[in-house]
Parts: C-alpha cells; structure tokens; sequence
C-alpha cells in the first residue's frame, strides 16, 4: 500500500472513530432530556424513507412517536 492509501485508510478509521464518539456523546445529551417541548416534522431515517407527522422533541431531537399507519 503506497502512502496516499495509507493516509486515506488512515483518516477513514479515525472518522469512524469520530462518528462513534458523536453517537454516543449525543445518547448521552438525550438521556439527560426530559423533552420538555416537542414538535411534528417529516422524520426521514434514511434515504428514501420518510415518515410524515413524527414527534421529536424540540431539544435535543430525540424521536418520540411516529404515527401509527406510517411505518413501512
Ligand atoms: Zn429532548
């Protein structure tokens, strides 16, 4: 593997780290919420996929309740 590979491998890994440090820093921010005010937005989970009237919590983001009906 030349150098350009090694670093790209290399910056790749630490972005996963990354992505993993974020996940759970932002568990841990919503498990100190109460959700005190929430709101319905179009909540789409993935590409593609959107479910319409779902209730996230205004503060930290966290998905309450998607309508029953909707989930596909
Ligand atoms: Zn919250």
């Amino acid at each position: 593997m030349d150098d350009k590979y090694k670093k790209l491998k290399e910056e790749v890994e630490n972005c996963y780290w990354e992505i993993k440090y974020y996940n759970e820093k932002l568990e841990k921010l919503r498990k100190s919420c109460n959700h005190p005010e929430t709101e319905l937005v179009n909540y789409s989970p993935r590409v593609g996929q959107v479910f319409e009237n779902t209730e996230v919590c205004s503060i930290c983001g966290e998905v309450i309740n998607i309508p029953i009906g909707v989930m596909k």
